[in-house]
């Protein structure tokens, strides 16, 4: 059985509760983050005789790791440090973490990163213990419009046939097999088509103050 992530991106409305609520519960310091929400928009402005016409699109991508099938910060991470836990989650080891980094760059999705007073990976371990205690991940919990799911996968499937695994700006998902559903929005079929880009890149940047 493999737990991971359903994301309604028809839902999300960037507010962030979720991020705030991991931040909370983690006690990250100021600048770190599990769970980011990334602003991806596109579309065209233009003024002509005066009049400005626009079809401008924007949405919204909540994104922590995605516990994969393939994780790619395990295969590179040299002392074992980086593993899946008994529930199958991907979480660092922190006594066997040397603080190399590999698993920073190696990963697609950015999720892991140095803390930058510990010296070693830290990242989502898809509340390990919250779930351990039959709850549900408290970024789930904290979201108020329903955007976020959490469970096993093959239940998640059934219930949302109509999504994929990867949306703009994320990796494709055959890199790693990411336990990961989205329901794209209709802005998200329309930037697969016209592409975008992302409007917080500052934002998302991890150890930024
Ligand atoms: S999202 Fe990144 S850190 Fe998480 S399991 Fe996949 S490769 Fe590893
Ligand atoms: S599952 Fe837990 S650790 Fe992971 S992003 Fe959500 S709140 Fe943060
Ligand atoms: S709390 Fe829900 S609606 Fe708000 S940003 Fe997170 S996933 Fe989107």
């Amino acid at each position: 059985m493999a737990l991971g992530f359903y994301f309604d991106n028809t839902r999300c409305t960037g507010c962030r509760t979720c991020e705030m609520a991991c931040i909370d519960y983690r006690d990250l310091t100021v600048g770190r983050r599990y769970r980011r929400v990334i602003d991806f928009e596109g579309g065209t402005t233009v003024e002509e005789d005066g009049v400005v016409r626009t079809d401008a699109f924007v949405y919204h991508v909540s994104l922590s790791c995605c516990h994969c099938e393939h994780p790619a910060c395990m295969h590179v991470c040299p002392t074992g440090a980086m593993h899946k836990n008994d529930l199958g989650l991907v979480e660092v080891d922190v006594r066997r973490c040397i603080g190399c980094g590999y698993c920073t760059i190696a990963c697609p999705y950015h999720a892991p990163s140095i803390d930058p007073v510990l010296k070693r990976s830290s990242k989502c371990d898809g509340c390990t213990e919250r779930v351990s205690a039959g709850k549900l991940p408290i970024c789930v919990e904290a979201c108020p419009l329903r955007a976020l799911e959490f469970g096993d996968m093959d239940e998640l499937r059934d219930a949302h046939p109509e999504t994929t695994q990867s949306i703009l700006p994320l990796p494709e998902a055959r890199y790693t097999n990411p336990n990961l559903l989205i329901l794209p929005s209709p802005a998200a079929l329309r930037a697969a088509e016209e592409g975008g880009h992302i409007s917080n890149e500052l934002e998302i940047a991890n150890n930024i103050e």
